[in-house]
């Protein structure tokens, strides 16, 4: 017989199950999103590649060795996008968004990486991603990470994050920090693993993020690029650590944080924890002033952050025991008797035409009353609604409150009210 065909490794499937747990949690996000008035951008999954190539870089881990590329039946190379920040800049420059505007704009959805399948690391994954176009003080960058620390707050996962916060300057101070970097690891060589003296030369800051602990040794005697900044990054580096100050966000200068992508310049930010083991960065960003021009846009400041629900909701999960999903089922309509089944479909008809925000679920299969209100308990309800042959007769209903067992005969007309005050 032949093997049944089972899902990509890496990439998940979301049950029910999950799903509720993701609602909520997405629910939080964009409502706190709104109340800063960030609008939503929706984007294709698939793009052309040279667009990630030219945005993210050729020597970085996500082009060189991360990528789902293909060609399209037309011979065209097509890649599944491994991130947001390109695609949303190539629309934002298709689109006339871009120019002598301010944009602020949200997306959430599924991203791509050939990566080792592994627990907050996926093949398919899903990041929220912020991205604001238009504006270059310190102010918008602090904007963005107070809108995450109102995210963490929102979510009860405050105390599990921390704040880590460099500059890494401009392309010119970059440029020249570099060769500083260069010659300072070439007299080194020795210390370097194969990994590192392949970066030295392609992208040698991606050096200082290595995780072999004698290259980090090895760099604590390095030359710095805080010694490197030009004046105004640093000028808007003291900016943005002057208004988190205001704003009571604890953070740390990690003079080693470069970031993966080769966009950024000036702030980059990461938010990590150690509650989830080795994944555990759960959202990073940045400035990229340079991007949206080498896109074929006119020069327009940027900065954004995406951020991996995965991991996010595995946080959630791990340090929140007071987090509640969405319920499916507030009210779980139970009927037993002769015609009753087609009045209790009607009741329930009538209760979502007078409460459309009521979840409604309506008993099938028959069963007696036990059988049904253990349905009722399977589903999460909350209240239960009666109807026996008497109650139809008298157009009244039941109304049983699961959570006290505390249960009253209303007149069905008093219904809808009654359901909404008890379920507040
Ligand atoms: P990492 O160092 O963990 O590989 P990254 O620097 O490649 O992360 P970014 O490109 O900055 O990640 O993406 C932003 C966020 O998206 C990450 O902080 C992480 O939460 C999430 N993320 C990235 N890659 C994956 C993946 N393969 N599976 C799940 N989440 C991911
Ligand atoms: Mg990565």
């Amino acid at each position: 017989m032949a093997k049944n065909i089972q899902a990509i490794r890496g990439m998940n499937d979301y049950l029910p199950a999950d799903t509720v747990v993701w609602q909520r949690i997405e629910g939080i996000l964009k409502q706190v999103l709104a109340s800063y008035g960030y609008s939503e951008i929706r984007l294709p999954l698939v793009e052309q590649t040279p667009l990630f190539k030219r945005a993210i870089g050729e020597v970085t881990d996500v082009v060189e060795k991360e990528m789902y590329t293909f060609d399209d039946r037309n011979g065209e190379s097509l890649t599944l996008r491994p991130e947001g920040t390109a695609g949303c800049v190539r629309a934002g420059v298709e689109h006339g968004l871009l120019y002598n505007q301010e944009q602020r704009l949200w997306y959430m959805g599924p991203m791509f990486r050939y990566e080792r399948p592994q627990k907050g690391r996926y093949r398919q994954f899903h990041q929220m991603g912020v991205e604001v176009f238009g504006l270059q003080g310190p102010d918008i960058d602090a904007e963005l990470i107070m809108m995450t620390a109102r995210w963490w707050k929102a979510l009860g996962i405050a105390d599990h994050v921390s704040l880590e916060l460099n500059s890494i300057g401009s392309l010119e101070a970059r440029a020249a920090y570099r060769d500083a970097l260069v010659a300072f690891l070439e007299q080194h060589k020795d210390v370097l693993d194969d990994d590192c003296k392949r970066r030295m030369y392609s992208n040698p800051l991606r050096v200082l993020d290595s995780k072999n602990p004698d290259v980090q040794t090895l760099l604590n005697d390095a030359p710095t690029l805080a010694d490197h900044l030009d004046d105004d990054s640093r000028t808007h580096f003291q900016g943005l650590c002057a208004l988190l100050d205001d704003a009571g966000i604890a953070y740390t200068i990690n003079q080693r944080l470069v970031r993966g992508l080769d966009y950024y310049n000036r702030t980059v930010f990461e938010w990590v924890t150690t509650s989830l083991g080795s994944q555990g960065t759960v959202c990073g960003g940045g400035r990229y002033d340079g991007l949206v021009e080498q896109l074929g846009g006119r020069a327009t400041p940027a900065v954004g952050f995406a951020m991996g629900m995965e991991r996010l909701v595995l946080l959630v999960q791990a340090v929140n025991p007071e987090f509640e999903p969405t319920r499916i089922v507030d009210v779980y309509v139970i009927a037993s008797g002769q015609g009753v089944q087609s009045a209790a479909m009607q009741l329930a008809e009538k209760l979502r035409d007078a409460a459309p925000q009521l979840k409604l679920m309506t008993n099938f299969g028959g069963g007696n009353f036990k059988k049904q209100f253990a349905r009722a308990d399977k589903w999460g309800a909350r209240v239960a609604l009666v109807l026996g042959e008497d109650e139809v007769a008298a157009s009244q209903v039941v109304v049983k409150d699961l959570r006290n067992g505390v249960q009253q005969t209303l007149a069905q007309s008093e219904l809808a009210t009654t359901l909404q005050a008890l379920l507040v």
